[in-house]
């Protein structure tokens, strides 16, 4: 087995398509070389000897070494320096990688195989001993930290002496001398932990190499995966990418940057980056000083900028996507340490994929595939209310690092907002700056507030990919930890005051504000969402009870209504009355004469919905929940109630105890309702299609479906069926049109589905309802399932929320069986879902492979339910 892979000087061992095994950074890196790239050498170690070194009790097998060894001497012959050495020493980077980038998760080494010899030899070797001083102290501290486990505090404690010493603020400032002073006092401080540093540049290596496999289960690690959706087990571990140093902290003609081929923030087709001069490594993600803009470089040094957009451009078209990457100068020569597909807002994922479809950079399929269904969602999520946002008190303006908006109490501990985040409060976490401990913090906040740090600081990068809203860098803002206030322009905020962000513009206020939904599709996420109607063969309608409703969703893209809910138009203030009326009937003169007081509203209700949804089908349900949800249950509303209804207090009561059932998810409501009471099916029949009919005279195409809830026996459907033909046929006959309508049923009885050979004779389409169908199949009532559901994930007796993403073992076989048999008997079925399951992409998959004809969703989720489809169908 090789456990060992080499690139450098054109060629590399790995590429690309192994990240898997090699990590993402040592699979590009080993790319980077064979394609030509100014990239330093090195060598990977496999993430399969993470796997070997957990599970063999933290040993490496003896093959390793000897590999390993090889792999330093293939570098030495490159580099013309000897690992080692005290002449001319070869000095390296230790970098995890595992195959999913988890920025800042796991610790890096920069400058190992320094030691008090190799030193001197490299500040003789470049003449500048105030760099070789520099790189060996930043050695030692890295090195303490990340191998040893030495608090990064006590050597920043070091620092700080010296620095207090010569009265000077800033690394910059010290010199050669105070630089030696600085590791003499770190040696104490390894001293101090009761350790040694290690001089021989082997053992150096050796013990980085088992802390980077080691960082594999940190906790932050461990954490990071866990928000992530990264399941133990599914990747090996980190590999460990051992790296030529290039030196960016060799003086102002050298230096460290990161950036990236589009804005990540907007997307923009524009180069976007930030370089600090005269540093190194993490220096301009930290956060210490603030970097400058990758423009700014051209100026700088031209020769080296032009080289850069060139380098950038090329890696862009190679890997077909934007491109995140490392750059370090040394002395004027430009080194690339790393690249990988960046990390985007929602905004520009949707942007950059248009884009890159229009300039033929990649496939609809793929463009489709660049953007989740969570960012459709994300984009037509909060925004500030400008009226609202008025009354609040503006406090300063950072960097917006993270778009959106987010209002929320402001905490200044990570672990605290953790903690108020549980209650359910909102919460925004305040910090002078994030560092991969805050991960969890950051998580559970609505949004982040920092004072330090740029557009790529740790803060900014973590909240986009967590699509938080995100402002960093705010100038000014003094954060006062211990004390937890903020304060700007005499501005104080203090624990648990409300705060608000605006993301998109990076100003903060005081106060709380109220968001609202941005409406409406336009630009690139209508244009992307065209383009993956083409590709889905799942049709996407909305569940729409009125007008209103009806027009958003064809505003986001649904094509008909799978659900309308007529008792929904019964609970307006005007209607219930008549409703109750009707409920309270003692005759079926009574009750006609009820119903047929309701009949002009619910028609005019279809008239909107047909109108709305010109052309496309309309599926409407009839009267489907048990009666007493209409009636009111408390004293007080009877007594006012009974007078209205013209019967007394006592009889009313008689009727609501009456209707009153113990399981009522399964008494008397759906279909059996208007088998009771077939006057409804009939008023109802004479609302769907008398609307049809004034709808279609005006000269429209109306596509009316009803459909009967809640069938369990082909006889009921039958029995129905009739009515409703008997009705409409009458209707039609007399208005003297010709009127297609369909009549078809839910399938959310598990009978049904197991009987869906002898419904489908009776039925022009099924649609399925997946609400009731868990609820009955599992046998878990969904107002009560939330006392358990929670332990059962836990235990992973069911893997996730059945309610929420289709539990395709059971509830799906049951649509497979049903779609199957019924399909047999009636070819022309039409199939669907309609339930909360419609609008998850999880389950819309499972949808798209059982061959359904459409989903349906809430108006709100149509655009991310078009996109799910279509991702299922690449
Ligand atoms: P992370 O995954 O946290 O970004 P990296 O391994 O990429 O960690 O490294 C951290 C920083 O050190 C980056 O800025 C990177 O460019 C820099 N770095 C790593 N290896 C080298 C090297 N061989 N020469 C110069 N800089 C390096
Ligand atoms: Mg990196
Ligand atoms: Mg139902």
């Amino acid at each position: 087995k090789k456990y060992v892979y080499s690139w450098g000087n054109g060629e590399a061992e790995g590429s690309s398509k192994m990240k898997h095994l090699l990590g993402g950074k040592g699979a590009n890196l080993a790319e980077m070389a064979s394609l030509g790239f100014p990239t330093p050498g090195g060598f990977t170690i496999t993430t399969e000897m993470c796997d070997y070194y957990w599970k063999n009790g933290k040993v490496f097998p003896q093959e390793l070494k000897a590999e390993v060894d090889a792999a330093i001497e293939k570098l030495e012959k490159i580099s013309g320096k000897r690992f080692g050495d005290n002449e001319n020493p070869l000095l390296v980077s230790v970098r995890s990688g595992a195959a999913v980038s988890m920025p800042g998760m796991m610790d890096t080494i920069l400058n190992l195989g320094l030691n008090d010899v190799s030193v001197k030899a490299l500040a003789k070797l470049s003449n500048n001993e105030r760099f070789a001083y520099d790189s060996y102290r930043r050695f030692m501290q890295m090195f303490g930290d990340v191998a040893l486990g030495i608090e990064h505090a006590k050597f920043e404690e070091k620092l700080n002496i010296v620095k207090r010493e010569k009265g000077v603020t800033g690394d910059l400032e010290l010199d050669a001398e105070d630089l030696k002073k600085v590791v003499e006092l770190y040696k104490e401080a390894y001293k101090e932990a009761g350790l040694d540093f290690p001089q021989d540049p082997k053992k150096q290596m050796w013990a980085a190499i088992e802390a980077v496999f080691g960082s594999w289960n940190n906790e932050r690690a461990i954490k990071y995966r866990a928000i992530n959706g990264i399941k133990e087990g599914e990747l090996l571990g980190t590999a460990v990418n051992v790296q030529m140093m290039a030196f960016g902290n060799m003086g102002e003609d050298s230096g460290t940057g990161v950036a990236f081929t589009r804005n990540p923030n907007t997307g923009e087709k524009k180069f976007y980056g930030e370089y600090l001069l005269n540093a190194q490594g993490e220096d301009v993600v930290a956060g210490i000083r603030t970097p400058e803009p990758m423009e700014k470089l051209n100026e700088v040094n031209p020769e080296v900028y032009k080289q850069l957009c060139d380098i950038m451009t090329k890696l862009e078209n190679h890997f077909r996507d934007m491109q995140d990457i490392e750059f370090t100068m040394e002395k004027g020569k430009l080194y690339l340490l790393q690249t990988r597909t960046g990390k985007r807002t929602s905004a520009a994922a949707v942007k950059i994929a248009v884009d890159m479809l229009k300039e033929g950079l990649i496939t609809e399929e793929e463009a489709v595939m660049r953007v989740k269904p969570a960012d459709i969602e994300k984009l037509l999520h909060p925004m500030f209310d400008a009226e609202e946002l008025k009354k609040a008190q503006y406090m300063g303006k950072g960097l917006p690092a993270s778009p959106g908006a987010a209002t929320g109490m402001a905490i200044f501990s990570a672990d605290k907002a953790e903690e108020k985040a549980e209650e359910g409060i909102p919460v925004i976490l305040v910090r002078p700056e994030t560092s991969p401990e805050d991960v969890g913090g950051m998580n559970a906040a609505e949004g982040i507030l920092t004072a330090t740090g740029g557009m790529t600081s740790h803060a900014a990068v973590v909240a986009r990919g967590m699509g938080k809203t995100a402002i960093v860098g705010a100038a000014n803002l003094e954060i006062d930890e211990n004390a937890k206030t903020a304060t700007i322009n005499g501005v104080t905020i203090k624990e648990n005051d409300w705060v608000s962000l605006d993301g998109n513009e990076g100003k903060y206020y005081a106060g709380k504000v109220k968001t609202i939904k941005p409406q409406g599709l336009h630009g690139d996420i209508a244009e992307l969402l065209e383009v993956a109607d083409k590709l889905a063969d799942l049709g996407v309608r909305a569940n729409a009870d009125i007008p209103r409703d009806a027009k958003v969703a064809r505003e986001f893209g649904a094509k008909g209504i799978g659900l309308c809910r007529t008792e929904h138009m019964f609970f307006d203030e005007a209607r219930i009355m008549k409703m109750r009326t009707m409920i309270v009937s003692k005759t079926v003169e009574q009750r006609e004469a009820a119903l047929s007081e309701l009949l002009p509203f619910q028609k005019a209700d279809f008239k909107g919905l047909f109108e709305a949804m010109e052309g496309y089908g309309v599926t409407i349900r009839y009267l489907d929940p048990p009666l007493h949800e209409f009636l009111p249950n408390d004293e007080e509303q009877m007594k006012e109630i009974a007078p209205q209804l013209g019967i007394s207090v006592e009889e009313l009561k008689e009727i609501v105890e009456n209707l009153h059932e113990f399981n009522p998810m399964m008494g008397h409501r759906g279909c059996r309702l208007s088998i009771t009471y077939p006057e409804i099916a009939v008023m109802q029949t004479k609302a769907v299609i008398g609307a049809a009919i004034e709808v279609a005279k005006e000269g429209k195409k109306v596509r009316p479906e009803i459909m009967i809830p809640l069938v369990g026996k082909v006889d009921e459907l039958k029995f129905l069926r009739e009515l409703v033909e008997k009705t409409a046929n009458e209707l039609i006959k007399e208005s003297g049109i010709d009127l297609e309508y369909k009549v078809g049923t839910m399938i959310e009885v598990p009978r049904a589905a197991a009987t869906a050979d002898q419904i489908a004779q009776q039925a022009d389409f099924f649609s399925f309802g997946t609400n009731d169908l868990t609820q009955l199949t599992l046998g878990f009532s969904r107002d009560d399932y939330g006392k358990f559901i929670k332990e059962y994930i836990k235990e992973g007796i069911y893997e996730s929320d059945p309610f929420q993403h289709i539990d395709r073992r059971g509830v799906g076989r049951m649509i497979k069986m049903a779609l199957n048999d019924g399909r047999e008997v009636n070819p022309l079925l039409k199939t669907g879902v309609c339930g909360e399951h419609g609008g998850d992409p999880e389950s819309i998959e499972f949808c798209h492979l059982v061959g359904l004809d459409y989903v349906s969703c809430s108006p709100y989720r149509v655009p991310v339910a078009r996109l799910a489809a279509a991702q299922a169908a690449v």
